[in-house]
């Protein structure tokens, strides 16, 4: 049973080496009388929030990885044999899973059981799974979108991002994303529908920048980064704006956050800045895919992967996300079937 263990605590930026990949051992066999669920790995989710995972402190509620054990997060995979009456063999089902080719593991780790298969089913670690409610939760539960409005996405080409920027063109807004290259900031452009991108890499002076592709001002900033986009971001927020705070990124590998000067902007503009987990909305997954499978369906929402082949190449492909090595989606491809 190959692994990825955490070798050690993970300070500051992580690397390719904070992992190893290992032979381990499983019995493949649901211990007699027990509701565990013995799972194939199939397709693993490579996403920001396992870097926390990764300290010595961990995150409140999710704890940390242990080093000398496989790493875990969320995966598609495929049920061998189940001591759970919900669960059969056959199954095919995302949720927690371990960094390996196989799971024993407690029933009530399985988060959903997959009912469609008309699509790859690598979509279940990306626009059908975590990354997709998110960014629908976040950009209409917590944004309040109106048609018409100008919306903000910074790592607009990510997991998360790529979406937002979509269920936005489909609402009616006008649409412009920031990402890290020229690949990715045509990608927007071309693919991916928004009204205008720029790499925030080549702009000396967000604030100007912002100003040039909002000069009404922003009405929704979807946040992804944090930092220095937030601060320049906050003096381009138009009155009444919204901000659904996701995640940022830019300040999860730094031992100091760098300061923000501008929250007082949340004052004069009488903004709405709400965090959001998208763990809370789980109860709206269903919802969400009434929404959005159509529109797969008919190709008005497309979706972009970077695929990694292989447990071993999971590694870097996690590592790939705090450096922008990845276009789309990260996966980890462990088998197909
Ligand atoms: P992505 O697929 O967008 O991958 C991460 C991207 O972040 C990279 O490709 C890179 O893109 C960008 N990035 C990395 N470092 C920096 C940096 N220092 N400054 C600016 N951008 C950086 O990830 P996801 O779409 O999965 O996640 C996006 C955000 O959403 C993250 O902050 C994540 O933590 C958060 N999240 C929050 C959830 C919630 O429940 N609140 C749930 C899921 C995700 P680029 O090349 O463009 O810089």
């Amino acid at each position: 049973n190959k692994q990825v263990v955490l070798r050690d605590y993970v300070v500051g930026f992580p690397k390719e080496s904070d992992m190893n990949t290992v032979e381990g051992r499983i019995t493949l066999k649901v211990p007699e009388g027990s509701n565990d669920v013995l799972l194939k790995n199939l397709y693993l989710s490579c996403d920001p929030y396992m870097r926390v995972l990764m300290s010595k402190m961990g995150h409140e509620g999710f704890g940390c990885y242990i080093p000398g054990s496989p790493i875990a997060g969320l995966g598609v995979s495929k049920v061998l044999e189940s001591g759970h009456p919900d669960y059969k063999k056959g199954d095919l089902v995302w949720g927690m899973t371990k960094w390996e080719e196989f799971s024993l593991v407690p029933a009530t780790q399985i988060d959903f059981k997959i009912e469609h298969t008309d699509v790859p089913l690598s979509y279940y670690t990306g626009i059908l799974g975590m990354p997709g409610l998110t960014a629908y939760v976040g950009f209409f539960e917590v944004g309040s979108p109106k048609k018409g409005e100008n919306v903000f996405i910074s790592a607009a080409s990510g997991a998360v991002g790529q979406l937002v920027g979509q269920f936005a063109k489909l609402t009616g807004c006008y649409v412009v994303g920031s990402a890290g290259s020229k690949e990715k900031v045509d990608l927007l452009k071309n693919k991916l529908g928004f009204d205008g991108a720029f790499n925030y890499k080549e702009e000396s002076e967000l604030d100007a920048t912002l100003k040039r592709y909002f000069p009404e001002g922003i009405d929704i900033y979807f946040e992804n980064v944090g930092g220095k986009t937030l601060d320049a971001v906050l003096l381009n927020m138009k009155l009444h704006g919204r901000i659904p705070v996701c995640g940022m990124i830019s300040q999860y590998n730094l031992s100091q956050h760098e300061g923000v000067t501008n929250l007082a902007h949340l004052i004069f503009k009488r903004i709405k800045m709400e965090g959001f987990v998208v763990n809370d909305f789980y109860h709206s997954y269903s919802k969400f895919l009434e929404f959005v499978l159509p529109h797969i369906r008919e190709g008005k929402v497309v979706y972009v992967e970077d695929i990694a082949e292989g447990l071993e190449n999971g590694p870097a492909a996690l590592v790939g996300l705090y450096t922008g090595r990845n276009v789309g989606k990260q996966v980890v491809v462990v088998a197909r079937d």
